[in-house]
């Protein structure tokens, strides 16, 4: 199935859930024991992410220090298909503009044709650890729009080479991320909806949000889309805390504020496992006010730790 007719056909509201792919060394069973658990709330959608390499300093047994590029956290595509084989749902692979030449993209976008993937999540990634900003490869794409034209060329049969003359077309559902407190590059949350507007007219089917903690937030960016006429699904993406850190961790690496009543009420934790309380307790309240608005998707981050998530979801669908 494809994320887009299960959003347009659904009668009743559900939740997709986002994977991480395990560290390289980790057999693919640690991730399976994240998703067993959940895949009882039958879940119609994993979301797989991408994770693009990074350089590391290695020290050389000469003393010299050596720069390595190395994926942590590789194998998207075939979790992908190991997820959909074993409990027969379908997966959204998340593909990025990082690392990839567009002849590259191309064939892995035939790879996932072949291996029956019909849903990908269109992103360009974040600059790799270290690096201030974001660089594509030579003859890669700058920006998710770019990524996005490619795939919608290819599902009209358009390759990159134009001497393939009636090639087979691809049928790809195509998502795209959208920032409510607005992508932290863009330099105004308006030139940001003309991104998000650009990659709807370029045909992405549907949008899912950055984490949020506050609804305002979300309902405000929705109704600027609306204006703006951005009409596709905008799916909510929502995380629960979990570490009392992570109330300035998550605003740092994702660019994203902390209410002040969350902030105060995890500030207050004695430990980690207070601080979770208050983070699931926080989203269930999201959520319910969410799903009254009439979402018809709720989208959980796991991070790689399902038991906060049970509990969200037991409480919620
Ligand atoms: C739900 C979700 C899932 C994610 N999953 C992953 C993942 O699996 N792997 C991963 O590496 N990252 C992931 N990310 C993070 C994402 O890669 C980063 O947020 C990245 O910095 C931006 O990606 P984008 O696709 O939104 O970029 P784009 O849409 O390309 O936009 C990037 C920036 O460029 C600006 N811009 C766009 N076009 C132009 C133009 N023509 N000229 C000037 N400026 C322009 C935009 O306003 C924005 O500021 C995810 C994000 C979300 C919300």
């Amino acid at each position: 199935m494809k994320v887009i007719d299960v959003l347009n056909n659904s009668k009743q509201p559900f939740f997709t859930i986002e994977l991480l792919p395990p560290l390289k060394g980790k057999n693919i069973e640690s991730l399976y024991s994240i998703l067993d658990p959940l895949m009882e709330f039958k879940p119609p959608f994993i979301n797989v992410t991408y994770h693009s390499s990074e350089y590391i300093y290695k020290e050389r047994e000469n003393g010299l220090i050596e720069k390595v590029s190395i994926r942590k956290r590789p194998g998207t595509v075939g979790i992908c298909v190991s997820i959909m084989h074993r409990y027969k749902v379908d997966a959204v692979a998340h593909l990025i503009c990082g690392g990839f030449t567009k002849n590259e993209t191309e064939d892995a976008l035939i790879d996932l044709h072949y291996l029956g993937v019909k849903n990908i999540l269109i992103l360009r990634g974040d600059p790799p650890v270290n690096e201030k900003e974001f660089n594509p490869e030579i003859n890669g794409h700058s920006y998710s729009i770019d990524l996005l034209k490619q795939i919608t060329n290819l599902n009209k049969g358009i390759y990159l080479e134009d001497d393939i003359k009636d090639g087979f077309s691809t049928d790809f559902c195509t998502g795209v991320a959208g920032y409510p407190e607005k992508h932290f590059e863009a330099p105004n949350l308006s030139a940001d909806l003309n991104n998000l507007k650009n990659k709807v007219d370029a045909g992405s089917d549907y949008c899912v949000t950055q984490m949020f903690f506050s609804n305002k937030k979300y309902f405000d960016f929705v109704e600027s889309c609306r204006k703006k006429g951005i009409n596709i699904p905008i799916i909510p993406g929502l995380k629960p805390i979990t570490l009392k850190k992570q109330v300035t961790k998550l605003p740092s690496t994702f660019h994203v504020d902390i209410p002040e009543d969350l902030f105060n009420a995890i500030d207050k934790c004695k430990d980690d496992a207070e601080a979770t309380k208050i983070g699931i307790e926080w989203t269930i309240n999201q959520g319910r006010e969410l799903l009254k608005a009439g979402v018809p998707c709720l989208h959980f981050f796991t991070m790689s730790n399902p038991k906060p998530i049970i509990e969200i979801v037991k409480a919620l669908f």
